[in-house]
């Protein structure tokens, strides 16, 4: 999920829920139609009632219920409408709504347009509110929010614009804390986005996503690579291409790249650590003893 659908999801609750409360009334006037204009019930008892009483209704009643086939039909198809209607309105709404806001582009917390900076996380707040970020920049057009392309000439919103820098710039923010915390490895440029590194007791991860993981598996592979190129090796009583070592100043670097995949199949997630292989980095496979006679043979 976006900053910004996220955003959206937080800042939007409040009109989301109005349109609901609407959604809630349009629904009970729609199946009050459907049940042939009775009154909604109000219990259990009536509910039930009305739950055995169609067949009832269609053999003691044939003539009223001659027409109603097409009736309903045509009140499904004008339910398809409904529906898009509200949609459309809960898009206004919510682009109404849109010009009192601001989005951090930092932690994605909605404020009022007023704010220079987050609440939330202090981060400096887009000149922009929320809808004047989906005016198209090309037209003039005021574009429904949350849209990334405008809805007449297909040009680039400002908001989709800054959400992609925002994402780049947070990119960029993890790659220096890569160099701070990661410096000896080798640094991720095989793609995919929403980087991220986390600290443990012993070891960092690193994880980029992947949308529906196109492209993870190729990423890694090609990290692996790297890795190679820059002196990672196999090594250990029991060598893998998932976990690669390198000495460096005295100490061995270790890549773990066995559970890449373990977590989420989008967010290929990299291991890294100071720590040796079973056997030690320098383990010699040793070679085997050839019996030379019955002595050896039965290790006597
Ligand atoms: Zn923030
Ligand atoms: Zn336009």
């Amino acid at each position: 999920m976006g900053l910004f659908d996220k955003a959206m999801k937080q800042g939007l609750g409040e009109a989301l829920g109005k349109a609901a409360k609407q959604l809630d009334q349009a629904v009970n006037q729609v199946s009050n139609q459907m049940n042939g204009g009775q009154p909604q019930p109000q219990n259990q008892q009536m509910q039930q009632q009305q739950y055995a009483q169609p067949q009832q209704q269609y053999s003691q009643q044939p003539q009223q219920n001659m027409g109603q086939p097409a009736a309903g039909a045509g009140l499904s198809a004008g339910l398809g409408g409904f529906f898009a209607n509200l949609e459309k309105s809960a898009k206004s709404f919510a682009t109404e709504l849109g010009k009192d806001m601001k989005i951090c582009p930092n932690c994605g917390k909605p404020s009022g347009k007023d704010q220079q900076f987050c609440p939330e996380c202090g981060a400096k707040l887009p000149e922009e509110t929320v809808a004047e970020g989906a005016i198209c920049p090309n037209c003039g057009k005021q574009n429904d929010i949350g849209t990334k392309f405008c809805q007449d000439c297909g040009t680039k919103l400002p908001s989709a614009v800054a959400e992609e820098q925002a994402a780049e710039a947070a990119d960029a923010s993890v790659m220096a804390q890569w160099d701070e915390q990661l410096g000896a490895f080798p640094k991720w440029n095989c793609g995919g986005s929403k980087y991220n590194i986390e600290m443990y007791d012993n070891y960092y991860s690193f994880t980029a996503f992947f949308p529906q993981g196109m492209g993870a598996e190729a990423a890694v592979n090609q990290y692996r690579q790297i890795l190679q190129q820059e002196g990672f090796q196999p090594a250990g009583q029991y060598p893998s291409m998932d976990h690669l070592y390198k000495m460096y100043n005295g100490r061995c670097l270790h890549v773990d790249l066995e559970h890449c995949f373990e977590g989420d199949y989008e967010w290929p997630t990299i291991g890294f650590d100071l720590s040796e292989p079973t056997g030690g980095f320098d383990y010699v496979k040793p070679e085997p003893k050839k019996p030379t006679g019955l002595k050896d043979l039965f290790n006597l």
